[in-house]
């Protein structure tokens, strides 16, 4: 394939880039086709000791870089947002290949790539501190933000560009340079977007900014969480996994951002407009497979239009065309692995156990040409109730429990009795249960819209959850703060020495 070739993807791969790719010692991985089972390429794999010359070329890129002026930092990002526009076609495509998403999705998820570096040139002018008033005379007090360091980036197979993107860019201008541990079934996904940036970080001097290191949770990933040089973990990924990572940079006090599990609801009121209820629902459920973190989980419909709505859903998935990602008229790929289908197949025995109905959908699926070992089922509807331990979990599988709500206190409190909190959605025409919704009383989440789905964030838009779903925010509003370190400074410029709160010493 052209674009493979393109992006500088062989059959055989270096697992590793610090500045150069290295030549690795460890095990080699295979990347493989989720929609056909056949293999893409393979990757020799890292051990302990290309990940210390990474992380040590990483660290000596930083101290170089923190040093550069941010404006000048946003001028390199900017290139590096222009080298990914140039590229998005090829980018797209191999997020298609290797993840399974369709094809609009996948340069979807490219573009995702590009906004976060234009937002990041504009915030590279924009790293604000506060002044404040001193209550001493002749004293001036300021906050500056300096540069954190090392950021350690490990993220999940189902954004493998856009979140490593969220995370880098706003890193970069920040002044920081960035270790990346990608999902094993997406390595070369990483590897094409190293290909695309790294010649203009190279041509700077700075190809360490955007190191990759890639290897399996156990041997790579866990070496990141104890790592010293690194005082932020940024975590993309299952919430069990999310403790883990949480507990271990707590012991020595690194910082963490946690992306970790959703379980997402989408409130439907009596007086939703469904024309464009329907659709969002559909795209929030079906889209990507139901493997995003955002996707809707949970519908919560008022009693009186329930009957309507689930009739009108079933006629909107028998439609959907499932199939190979890279048709376009595909509207649904495949699971990402056979283990996604076992685990979507026994979440809906659960389900059956629990009490639950399934309305359609729910089986796998043999397409041709997917014969070798695709990955496909069928998009499933089902009846439940929220507290069911199923509708509780995160199935990553394209699983829809519809719940019945009685009004809008209801909606909100079966809504928020979830453990997680990381998107919600509304569907109203009326305004006061629109803003009740996001009042503080409302949904416990970290994302609350109103009518409009609740997948599909926007660069711009601070993005993250609450309670299991994690802390820290990406992406937009002041999220860069997280990647810098605040720094307050008071300078006496009297001739004299007034200590605060007015206490006389000596
Ligand atoms: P996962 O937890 O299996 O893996 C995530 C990453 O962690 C991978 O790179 C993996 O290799 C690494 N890892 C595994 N064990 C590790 C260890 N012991 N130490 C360090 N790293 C380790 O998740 P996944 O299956 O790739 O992705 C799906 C999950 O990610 C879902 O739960 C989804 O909701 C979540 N997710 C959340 C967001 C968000 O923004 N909240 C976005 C995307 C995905």
């Amino acid at each position: 394939m052209d674009f493979l070739r393109e992006l500088g993807i062989s059959k055989d791969n270096s697992g590793a880039y610090n500045g150069e790719w290295l030549a690795c010692k460890g095990e080699w991985l295979e990347s493989r086709d989720p929609a056909t089972g056949k293999v893409i390429g393979r990757i020799r794999q890292a051990t302990g000791e290309e990940y210390e010359a990474c992380v040590a070329a990483a660290h000596a890129a930083y101290l170089r870089w923190r040093e550069v002026p941010a404006p000048k930092r946003g001028e390199i990002v900017r290139k590096l947002g222009n080298a990914i526009r140039e590229k998005k076609d090829a980018l797209g495509r191999l997020v298609t290949l290797e993840m399974g998403k369709i094809l609009q999705e996948g340069w979807g998820e490219v573009q995702e790539a590009i906004d976060i570096a234009d937002f990041a040139v504009g915030q590279s002018r924009m790293l604000y501190g506060l002044s404040m008033h001193s209550e001493r005379p002749g004293h001036a007090m300021r906050e500056s933000w300096h540069p954190l360091g090392t950021v350690g980036v490990i993220t999940a197979f189902n954004f493998p560009m856009a979140v490593w993107a969220w995370n880098s860019m706003l890193a970069y201008i920040c002044g920081d340079s960035c270790v990346w541990k990608p999902s094993s079934e997406t390595p070369l996904c990483a590897i094409g977007l190293t290909n695309v940036v790294r010649p203009v970080l190279e041509a700077e001097g700075f190809g360490a900014l955007a190191t990759l290191v890639i290897g399996s949770g156990r041997e790579v990933g866990n070496r990141f969480l104890t790592d010293k040089r690194m005082p932020l973990i940024s975590f993309t990924g299952s919430t069990s996994v999310g403790k883990k990572v949480a507990m271990a940079s707590g012991e020595r006090f690194a910082r963490s951002i946690l992306e970790l599990g959703g379980n997402n609801g989408l409130v439907l009121l009596e007086d939703a407009d469904l024309s464009i209820a329907i659709p969002a629902i559909l795209f929030g459920s079906v889209g990507t497979a139901g493997q995003r973190c955002t996707t809707t989980r949970r519908l919560l419909v008022h009693e009186k239009i329930a009957d309507e709505v689930e009739k009108r859903l079933v006629r909107a998935y028998e439609q959907v065309k499932i199939g190979n990602p890279a048709d376009e008229k595909t509207l649904c790929g495949p699971l990402v692995s056979a283990s996604a289908v076992a685990e979507m197949m026994d979440a809906l025995e659960q389900l059956k156990k629990q009490g639950g109905k399934i309305l359609c959908g729910g089986e796998r699926l043999t397409l041709p040409g997917a014969e070798a070992g695709g990955h496909f089922v069928k998009p499933c509807i089902a009846r439940a109730e929220n507290h069911y331990p199923i509708v509780q979990t995160e199935t990553f599988a394209p699983i829809l429990y519809v719940i019945r709500i009685k009004n809008l206190e209801d909606a909100i409190q079966k809504h928020n009795d979830v453990p997680q909190g990381l998107t919600s959605a509304i569907f109203t025409m009326n305004v006061r249960h629109a803003e009740r919704f996001c009042a503080a009383t409302g949904s416990d989440c970290g994302i609350a819209n109103v009518n409009i789905g609740t997948s599909g964030a926007e660069i711009g838009g601070a993005f993250g959850g609450e309670k299991e779903t994690g802390w820290g925010r990406e992406s937009g509003s002041d999220s860069w703060k997280q990647y810098m370190r605040r720094q307050t400074n008071t300078v006496n410029w009297s001739n004299a020495l007034p200590l605060a709160q007015g206490i006389q010493f000596g």
